[in-house]
């Protein structure tokens, strides 16, 4: 028995008939061959009771006509004989069960062909059995021709799917004709003789052509599932490598993660120390350069955020006119200082959308616009177009080539920075523009001319005017991250951290020493346990890294120490990861997330805010620290 199966189950079909290497297109072949054989195999059993049909009345037609004991007999053999048949069929389906025949294909047609043939020899001795010579008459002459012909035709359907079955069936009754009616002799023998002949001829062509049809028809859909089979393939092996990429990329921002972390952390800390020192600008220069590649980890972060699906937009009635203010608030002094005009253009239009999100878009329009800008200015507009508002920046500015234009919202793709100087961008604001714009249910477009001008827009649902709507206030330029003494607690704190990275462990050192009474480095969790068991009321915070070289995660870890401390000390987790899945969950923790690399200084009114926050509950604190 052969083990070649169906396109599902053999191996190697991954390539269609047509362009098949020599090997496979033998294997193509096969499998038509196989195919045409299960036909034959299924199409078999439904013929057997018309074939007994046809012989029963056959043979009690020609009994009641002739009452000879040949078409007696000839009745009672073809009926064994068909019995025989059936037989033989039932045995092939417990061989070769119709729903396993994709797994367990028949080894050839013998077991189909053998008992047809015994069959049809019977048909070869019809005409001598039925009509003995000597009992002929024109009326039996017709009966006998057509009940032959009408089986000859009636089997036309079954024989074609299988080319073998076309002379075992046609001969065999041809034959029969032939023979009996050349043996009657006489005009009418001869000329039935030469009828019988050509009807079969024709149909055994016939009955050829539909085979190759057959053939043909099945030969293209196994060329269609092979091909489809390919692609599915393909679009696993696709899905597979796009999921390694994310791994890669999330294991190399990861590992980056790490000394950006430390050195954010260390430069800072240097600028700081060396404020009144000679080498101050170089120190200014380090920060500058750490801040750019942080950015980088940054922007590819804020993907991963909104990738994992933790941007939730906070839908709000929101004026467009303050949104506009704020606008103008944050980019005034920029354009004024680059001599160029920046405008604004609304009527009282509304938008329900979440205006932090939207704000970041229209931020990155003109902080882009103001960036590609030489001469001219900037005009930010709000425009209704049907149910919804077209937010737009326009700009006299550089503009874009149309051979870029569809790529710009693409990540990391830049118009003219071939060296990918970060000091001129990233490549990824419009990227993140995209997602967010996604979030929103809006829509984000671009025209450009080059040396003329670009235009951006977002397209959001309109808002009806509710004037009792609350507005989105508008605030003043955001202050640079500096530390605010407001958020500082009563007394310097004192911080245990737990970070598997020396240097990381250094650098938060280096950088908070000066604002904390106490800060203890540990890497591992059991030194970390040491430290609070020892003096479980001594720590107003942890700061905890989320991926460890211990067995637990920063959140296990935070959950024992706190168990250790008797109470729910406050705690910073910081983590490198932009793995979606651990960026998930780490915010699923109730613990404050921030990533790597921290900026030093938020860092440290995060860890003043959280201290602050804790002892605004003294049912939560254990003792109240009195200021030196
Ligand atoms: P980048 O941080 O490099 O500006 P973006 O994703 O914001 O990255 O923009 C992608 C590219 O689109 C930029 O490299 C820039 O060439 C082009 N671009 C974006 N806005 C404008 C604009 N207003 N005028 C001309 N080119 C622009």
């Amino acid at each position: 028995m052969s083990t070649q199966g169906s396109p599902s189950s053999a191996p190697g079909n991954t390539i269609t008939g047509a362009d098949a290497p020599p090997g496979l297109g033998d294997s193509h072949a096969q499998l038509v061959r196989e195919r045409l054989l299960r036909r034959m195999f299924v199409m078999g059993p439904p013929t057997v009771l018309t074939a007994l049909a046809a012989a029963i009345a056959m043979a009690g037609v020609f009994f009641w006509m002739t009452r000879g004991l040949g078409a007696l007999m000839w009745g009672f053999v073809i009926c064994a004989l068909l019995g025989l048949r059936l037989v033989f069929m039932r045995w092939n389906a417990r061989l070769y069960p119709e729903p396993e025949f994709t797994l367990r294909q028949p080894d050839g047609a013998w077991r189909f062909m053998c008992p047809l043939g015994a069959y049809m020899s019977m048909w070869t001795l019809a005409p001598w059995a039925l009509m003995p010579p000597g009992t002929e008459s024109p009326m039996r002459i017709l009966i006998l021709l057509l009940g032959m012909f009408a089986v000859l035709m009636g089997s036309v359907p079954v024989i074609a799917t299988w080319r073998a079955m076309v002379p075992v069936v046609t001969i065999p009754l041809t034959l029969g004709v032939v023979t009996r009616f050349a043996w009657m002799g006489g005009t009418d023998g001869w000329f039935t003789c030469v009828v019988g002949l050509l009807f079969g001829g024709s149909m055994a062509r016939y009955a050829l052509s539909q085979h190759q049809l057959i053939r043909r028809s099945l030969s293209d859909q196994i060329d269609k599932e092979l091909l489809s089979e390919q692609l599915l393939r393909q679009s696993f092996e696709l899905q597979r490598l796009n999921r390694e990429r994310s791994r890669f990329f999330a294991s190399a921002s990861h590992d980056l993660r790490q000394p950006v972390h430390a050195l954010a952390l260390f430069s800072r800390s240097l600028e700081r120390d060396l404020a009144d020192h000679p080498l101050a600008p170089v120190a200014g220069r380090v920060v500058q350069a750490t801040d750019a590649v942080s950015g980088l980890l940054n922007a590819m972060l804020d993907i991963s955020k909104i990738d994992a699906g933790t941007v939730v937009p906070q839908p709000m009635e929101i004026a467009v006119d303050p949104l506009f203010l704020r606008l103008s608030q944050l980019f005034e002094p920029r354009a004024q200082q680059a001599g160029l005009s920046l405008r604004f253009h609304t009527g009282p239009e509304w938008l329900k959308t979440d205006a932090d999100l939207l704000l970041r878009v229209l931020t990155n329009f003109v902080d882009n616009a103001l960036k590609y800008t030489r001469r001219g200015g900037i005009l930010v507009s709000a425009r209704p177009r049907g149910d919804r508002l077209r937010l737009a920046v326009w700009d006299t500015g550089l503009g874009i080539a149309p051979e870029h234009l569809p790529h710009v919202f693409d990540e990391f793709y830049q118009v003219d920075n071939p060296q990918r100087d970060v000091a001129r961008g990233l490549g990824i604001g419009l990227a993140i523009v995209k997602r967010l714009v996604d979030l929103l249910g809006g829509e984000v477009g671009v025209r450009s001319r080059q040396d003329h001008g670009s235009v951006f827009w977002v397209d959001l649902p309109r808002q009806p005017p509710a004037p009792a709507a609350p507005a989105l206030a508008p605030t003043a330029t955001p202050a640079p991250a500096a530390i605010d003494t407001t958020e500082l607690p009563l007394v310097p704190p004192r911080v245990l951290l737990l970070d598997d990275e020396q240097p990381v462990g250094e650098a938060v050192r280096m950088w908070l020493a000066p604002y904390c009474e106490r800060i203890e480095i540990t890497t591992r969790l059991s030194d970390a346990c040491a430290q609070v068991r020892a003096t479980p009321e001594d720590f107003d915070a942890f700061i905890v890294d989320f991926r460890l070289a211990d067995p637990q995660d920063g959140i296990q870890a935070t959950a024992e120490l706190r168990q250790l401390a008797g109470r729910r000390v406050p705690t910073i987790l910081v983590t490198g990861d932009t793995d979606p899945e651990r960026v998930r969950a780490a915010y699923a923790s109730d613990l404050v997330v921030m990533f790597k690399p921290v900026q030093p200084e938020v860092l440290l009114r995060t860890l003043h805010q959280i201290i602050r926050s804790e002892e605004r509950e003294p049912a939560l604190s254990p003792r109240r620290r009195q200021p030196p």
